[in-house]
């Protein structure tokens, strides 16, 4: 009796563990199996390690890639070498491209057919990319590397991202000597800021010093931090806080930085959303880095000025942008906008999610001021015709032997255009030169477009 007691108790035991491996198996098998039959190594999906299935459309519905019997791109070369990134290459050297990415969604797997039957014959994936606008940024970037992104900070549509050199598939061997050509400099590169993070020590002043209304700093050209010297390219005289950010006055910044103390600098370089990740449909930007701490006030004042050891990553940057213009949080980044049947019915939409509060209502509404008296009284109304536009440039210095990075973030405060733009022009020298011209002509011409 004893026995088959025990026997029967390891039967229901063997039992319960395969139920419980079942359970595991059909729950991993549902929310795995995308990716298990988009591996590279499926005979079905693949030819020659390659996807073979499957149409990458652009906003409007232009074919950026298309599967037949290999890889085919745009004609046009400034279209094919714009979105190249956001597109991707069949060899996957592009780590982030849809090619790589968006694999299990070009297949058209499903959970209930898999992805051999006829109704899974690949599917459209649509970006929200608009082809003619990123063809006429990386035209525009004039053969500098660099990067463009503009969004909708309302709806979260990248609309642009261009990223310089870029590789392209149709001259193979000579685009991809170019440093850096896989890279999508957007999503997974981080740079020396310069001025345009002064926007971030200009909120951390705006919210922690009590006595900011009173705030005055007479700048001479230079002054001395910790005992080191922080420059100016000239004398600056006595500014407030607002001129201070408009003449971009390091000595003010430096001195700003340091009073407000290594804490409170980390604090809002993480509140601002700078050090943060975005998942752009599953692709996870670089997080920006800073170090306000190790080098003393001299590093603290340098950090707080955009150079020292900071290092941003643009998508970050666009975001910010994004969530002073709308009174705080801005819609997340997301470059899908919705994947469809071979020219045919949607078999997805995606949903709009917004930030967590980036910087507050009443500070924004401030910073939103400044921004717009900085392109009145500095960068010229008249570079930017029709254009309600606030902005920061940016002039970071890299390498003493080559020409400075320039820099032009900011965005468009107006409700019909909700755009957010970040440029960063390398070798470019100045920001508001080199970057604020490219900035126009591409917002120039996503307005003509319709956005
Ligand atoms: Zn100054």
């Amino acid at each position: 009796m004893k026995k088959i007691t025990a026997r029967s108790f390891i039967c229901i035991l063997l039992a319960l563990v395969l139920l419980a491996g079942t359970c595991m198996f059909v729950v991993r098998f549902i929310r795995d199996g995308e990716q298990w039959a988009s591996y590279p190594a499926n005979r079905h999906l693949y030819t020659n390690g390659q996807l073979s299935s499957g149409r990458v459309l652009d906003a409007n519905g232009d074919v950026l890639a298309a599967y037949s019997g290999g890889w085919q791109y745009s004609d046009d070369d400034s279209v094919r070498l714009g979105t190249i990134h956001a597109v991707g290459d069949p060899d996957g050297k592009i780590g982030t491209g849809a090619l790589t990415e968006f694999a299990s969604k070009l297949t058209g797997y499903n959970v209930f057919t898999g992805s051999g039957s006829s109704i899974s014959n690949g599917r459209d994936l649509h970006l929200t990319l608009d082809s003619e606008l990123c063809a006429k940024a990386y035209d525009a970037l004039d053969g500098h590397d660099g990067v463009v992104g503009i969004y909708n900070y309302k709806t979260g549509k990248i609309i642009c991202m261009v990223s310089a050199p870029a590789y392209d598939p149709e001259n193979p061997d000579s685009s991809s000597k170019k440093s850096g050509a896989y890279i999508n400099k957007f999503i997974s590169s981080k740079f020396t800021p310069g001025s345009t993070f002064k926007l971030i020590t200009t909120t951390a002043a705006l919210e922690k010093k009590s006595d900011i209304s009173s705030f005055r700093f007479k700048c001479t050209g230079e002054t001395k931090i910790g005992g080191y010297r922080v420059t100016c390219p000239e004398a600056h005289g006595t500014v407030d806080l607002e001129e201070a950010l408009n003449k971009s006055c390091n000595c003010a910044f430096g001195t700003l930085a340091v009073d407000l103390g290594a804490g409170v600098m980390k604090g809002y370089s993480e509140m601002t959303g700078l050090t943060s990740s975005y998942s752009i449909n599953g692709i996870n930007t670089e997080k920006s880095t800073f170090d306000f701490s190790s080098d003393g006030e001299e590093g603290l004042a340098w950090s707080g000025i955009g150079q020292g050891k900071d290092l941003v990553n643009p998508c970050a940057m666009l975001v910010f942008c994004g969530a002073i213009a709308n009174g705080g949080r801005a819609a997340e980044p997301q470059i899908i906008d919705h994947t469809s049947f071979i020219d045919g019915i949607s078999t997805s939409i995606y949903i709009q999610h917004n930030t967590d509060e980036l910087i507050n209502p009443d500070t924004a509404s401030t910073l939103t001021k400044y921004m717009k008296a900085d392109v009145e009284e500095n960068y010229g109304q008249d570079n930017f015709p029709g254009l309600n536009i606030c902005a920061k440039s940016g002039t970071a210095q890299v390498n003493t032997s080559k020409a400075s990075n320039g820099w032009f973030v900011g965005f468009l405060n107006d409700s019909d255009h909700p755009l957010a733009f970040v440029c960063l022009v390398e070798q470019g020298g100045a920001g508001a030169k080199s970057a604020g011209r490219v900035v126009n002509t591409v917002l120039q011409k996503a307005i003509d477009l319709g956005y």
